[in-house]
C-alpha cells in the first residue's frame, strides 16, 4: 500500500505529460487499438460538444489522510494543492451567476482545506439544487475536529457521496489502506445516526464503487442490491444509490497497470465495451471542473492531465458560460473508461 503520492515520489507518472505520453502512443499510435478519436467518429460523434452547464464540480485541494492505489488525483497527505478562500470567493461569483443546478465539492479529502466550512456556509446560502460533498468517510474519524461532520453537512443540507469499494473489510483495504473499512463502517454509522440515508429522508447518502484491480464494474443496479443487504445484515448501515465507477487509466490506476503489467490488456477491455451511447451523455457534456487554483477543465480526469478547456474562458475569474456552451471537449484515450459498458461518470453510469 501506498504511503506517498507519486509526485513525492518523484515517479515520472505524476507528470501530465507522460501520461499523455504513454496514451498516446504504444497499441494506439501502432493502430492496434483505435485512438478514442477515431472510435468517435465511426459514429459520427466527433467532436464532443458541451451542452448546457448543470453541473460545477470544485476541486478544493489534493491533500487527502489516504492514499488509494487507484487514485487519480494522485492525493496523499503530502499533497499541498489548496484551494484559497480568494479562489473559492471566486468560485462564489461563478456558482450565484452560473445556471447550474449541482455544486460538487471534491478533492483529496476536501474536508481538510482549511477554509472548507466556510465555503460550504456560503455556498449553501446560495441556494443550488444538489450540493454534492464528495467524503472519503474515514476523514470523520480521522481526528477529533472532524468528529462533528456529520451533523455539519446535516446543517448545510448537503448531499454526502462517499467512496466503499467493497463490503467486505479484505476489499476495501486492499485499495484503500489498513483500517479503512472499520473506520467507514463507524463513519457510515454515524451519518445514519444524524439520519442520512435513511428511505425517506431527504438527507441523501449515495455511495461510490470502484473495481479493486484491472476490471470493469459489474451491474450497477445488482451491486447497490448487494452492497444494501451485506451493510444492512452485517452493520445495520442504510444508504440511498450506489453509483459504479469505472477506473480510468491516469495518475496512480496507470502507473498500477503497467507495474503489474496489465496496461494493454484494460485498454483492450475499454475499447472491446466501447458503447457509442453512453458517448451523448459523458459527463463533461453538462459539467465543467474547477481546479483548486481556479483554471476552468471539461472533467476532474482532465484537470489531472493538465487539459484545459478548448474556449476563451478558462478561469473562474473570466468565466463566461456562453463562450463555454458548444465547446469541444478534449479528448484522448483515457476517455473510453467513460464510454465502456453503461458509461461511467461521478453519478455513475450515464447509458
Ligand atoms: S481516491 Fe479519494 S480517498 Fe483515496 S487518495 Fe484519492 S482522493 Fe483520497
Ligand atoms: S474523461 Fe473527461 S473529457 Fe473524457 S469523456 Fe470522460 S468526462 Fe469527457
Amino acid at each position: 500500500m501506498a504511503t506517498k503520492s507519486l509526485k513525492k515520489l518523484g515517479n515520472d507518472l505524476a507528470q501530465s505529460n507522460k501520461q499523455i505520453e504513454i496514451l498516446s502512443n504504444g497499441i494506439f499510435k501502432t493502430g492496434e487499438l483505435p485512438t478514442f478519436k477515431d472510435k468517435i467518429s465511426e459514429t459520427s460523434q466527433f467532436p464532443i460538444k458541451a451542452k448546457k452547464l448543470e453541473i460545477l464540480q470544485i476541486n478544493v485541494g489534493y491533500m487527502c489522510n489516504q492514499v488509494c492505489d487507484h487514485c487519480h488525483v494522485d492525493a496523499g497527505p503530502d499533497r499541498k494543492e489548496i484551494m484559497t478562500r480568494d479562489t473559492m470567493r471566486q468560485c462564489l461569483e461563478v456558482i450565484k451567476n452560473s445556471g447550474a443546478h449541482t455544486l460538487d465539492l471534491t478533492g483529496g479529502a476536501p474536508e481538510m482545506n482549511p477554509d472548507f466550512r466556510w465555503f460550504v456556509e456560503e455556498a449553501a446560502k446560495v441556494g443550488i439544487k444538489d450540493f454534492i460533498v464528495r467524503s472519503n468517510l474515514t476523514i470523520i474519524r480521522a481526528n477529533k475536529k472532524y468528529y462533528d461532520l456529520p451533523d455539519f453537512f446535516k446543517k448545510h443540507n448537503v448531499h454526502v457521496v462517499s467512496s466503499m469499494p467493497h463490503w467486505t473489510r479484505g476489499k476495501t483495504d486492499k485499495q484503500r489502506g489498513d483500517g479503512v473499512f472499520d473506520k467507514s463502517i463507524k463513519a457510515l454509522q454515524e451519518l445514519n445516526a444524524v439520519g442520512y440515508g435513511m428511505p425517506d429522508s431527504d438527507l441523501r447518502l449515495d455511495l461510490v464503487y470502484n473495481p479493486s484491480g484491472a476490471f470493469l464494474p459489474g451491474d450497477q443496479e445488482a451491486m447497490e442490491k448487494d452492497f444494501k443487504k451485506a451493510l444492512m445484515e452485517d452493520f445495520g448501515i442504510e444508504f440511498h444509490n450506489l453509483f459504479a465507477i469505472t477506473n480510468l487509466p491516469i495518475a496512480r490506476f496507470l502507473d498500477y497497470l503497467i507495474a503489474s503489467e496489465n496496461y494493454e490488456d484494460y485498454m483492450y477491455s475499454l475499447v472491446e465495451a466501447y458503447n457509442p451511447s453512453a458517448v451523448e451523455n459523458v459527463m463533461c457534456t453538462n459539467t465543467l471542473s474547477i481546479s483548486w487554483d481556479g483554471y476552468l477543465f471539461d472533467c476532474d480526469f482532465n484537470q489531472m492531465l493538465e487539459l484545459p478547456v478548448n474556449s476563451k474562458s478558462r478561469h473562474v475569474s473570466d468565466f463566461n458560460e456562453e463562450l463555454l456552451e458548444g465547446r469541444n471537449i478534449v479528448i484522448s484515450q483515457h476517455c473510453y473508461g467513460c464510454t465502456a459498458g453503461a458509461g461511467s461518470s461521478c453519478q455513475g453510469i450515464v447509458a
